[in-house]
């Protein structure tokens, strides 16, 4: 555990830089909020294997509020799919405070879920089950988000119920344009309780990294929410997620987040990190400003704005070249003649589209022109997903045609089944074991006639 305290060591590095910030408010429409301490500061993130890493006050209680928002947004799409939800509540940056009435003309439907109008109707989107009234369902897909039991804070529901005017006008007024599908009172009882969830910045770390995880909690290995679903939620916390500071965010930071008013504050690196922090000081636009500023810095401190996403140079092709030059070579000028003309291409680790492209490439430039063989060899390849396939398959089905001959080394089958290849290639692509017996039968091969 001594190596791994380094990621730790960065976290504390942030934590002691902004823990000196001591601008900002409590919230305090809701008066139990203003009663938090303004000091606690916690900081955590959670990696994709389920590594958990923290600094300050990560353990520390409070409550969800608006970062409730996303996950039961997620638990909506997934009983009902992205269109039905759509037909109540949009997608579209409201560019509005929180609270604000955010109401799309004529429909009443508000402009997103992130906002509070959005989250009310959301959450009246999850209806009472006989076997699951509506907050059970809410609270039992927020605990599977964070891996364990999550419990709701009485004093804080309580605070918020006897002082949610505004919310529950919200309410009225967009069932008064026929839009809301249940009892507004109910809606809004069931909004303040998920607000009243009670998490730490751990929880919140794993909750981010759940929907970055493509809805698998990384930490207890549960499926929460489809892969699709997670990218919509991600989506539009990237578009919606800071309210009226949401653009500036994502230009600033990249990364799709949520905040809310007791100063929780989440970031999702898709396929690669969850991060939180807790720190009840909020800017004008009611985000943590601690949180902010140490979410800003570990994302440009980790290189994970998402548009800015370099492919690192050398990862996929180790070795395009051709077979004469090659350590193994037979030193005679016949054999090294025919070794000419046989191209010899080595890849590695997992690939997908991007990766693929570049064997593809890495196979036409790696012999003379048009003729001879190429040895396409495999056995560093992790793995490659479905679209990497169908890339390799056509690009090899497009060699042959071209009068190209393949060989692939691939004692793991990497390439898929030998009849799906078949049928893809339009050919029976010998396979080797060893590249030395691929490039030595195609040199043969070349010496024809055949
Ligand atoms: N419970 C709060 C409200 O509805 C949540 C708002 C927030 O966190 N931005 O006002």
């Amino acid at each position: 555990m001594s190596a791994s305290e380094a990621v730790t060591d960065a976290l504390r590095d942030l934590h002691a830089r902004f823990a000196g910030v001591r601008e900002g408010e409590r919230a305090d429409y809701i008066p139990e909020l203003a009663r938090s301490d303004a000091d606690d500061f916690g900081l955590a993130l959670v990696s994709m294997d389920g590594h958990r890493y923290s600094a300050g006050a990560a353990g520390t209680p409070f409550t969800l509020q608006s970062v409730s928002k996303p996950f039961v947004y997620a638990l909506a799409l997934s009983s009902l799919g992205l269109d039905e939800v759509g037909r109540w509540v949009g997608a579209e940056p409201s560019g509005e405070a929180f609270n604000a009435i955010s109401l799309e003309p004529r429909t009443g439907r508000p402009a997103n879920a992130m906002v509070n109008a959005g989250a009310i109707v959301t959450t009246a989107l999850v209806p009472d089950r006989p076997d699951a009234p509506a907050f059970t369902r809410v609270l039992t897909a927020l605990s599977r988000f964070a891996g364990r039991k999550l419990d709701v804070d009485e004093e804080v529901y309580g605070s918020e119920a006897a002082t949610g005017d505004r919310n529950r006008a919200l309410a009225y007024l967009i069932r008064s344009t026929g839009t809301l599908p249940v009892d507004p009172v109910a809606a809004v009882d069931t909004y303040f309780r998920q607000c009243a969830v009670r998490v730490t910045a751990v929880d919140l770390a794993v909750m981010a990294a759940t929907l970055a995880h493509g809805g698998v909690n990384p930490v207890t290995g549960e499926a929460v929410v489809s892969a699709d679903v997670a990218a919509q939620v991600l989506a539009v916390m990237a578009t919606c997620g800071m309210y009226n500071s949401s653009g500036d965010w994502l230009l600033r930071v990249g990364l799709p987040a949520k905040s809310g008013v007791s100063g929780g504050l989440i970031a999702a690196g898709p396929a690669r990190f969850g991060l939180a922090a807790y720190s009840p000081l909020l800017d004008a636009a009611g985000t943590s400003v601690r949180g902010r500023a140490a979410l800003g810095a570990l994302s440009e401190r980790l290189g994970l704005h998402l548009m800015r996403n370099p492919a690192l140079p050398g990862s996929t092709v180790t070795l395009a070249t051709t077979a004469d030059v090659l350590p193994s070579a037979p030193s005679g000028r016949r054999e090294r003649a025919l070794r000419e003309r046989v191209g010899v291409v080595a890849a590695q680790g997992a690939l997908d589209f991007t990766a693929a492209e570049r064997v593809l490439f890495a196979l036409d430039e790696s012999g003379p022109g048009q003729v001879g063989s190429v040895v396409l060899d495999l056995r560093e390849v992790t793995g490659a997903d479905s679209v990497a396939l169908a890339l390799l398959h056509a690009g090899l089905a497009r060699l042959a045609r071209d009068g190209r001959r393949a060989a692939v080394v691939d004692p793991g089958n990497r390439l898929g089944p030998p009849d799906l290849v078949r049928e893809r290639t339009g050919q029976d692509l010998p396979r080797y074991g060893s590249r030395e017996e691929a490039v030595e039968r195609c040199a043969q091969a070349m010496a024809g006639p055949v």
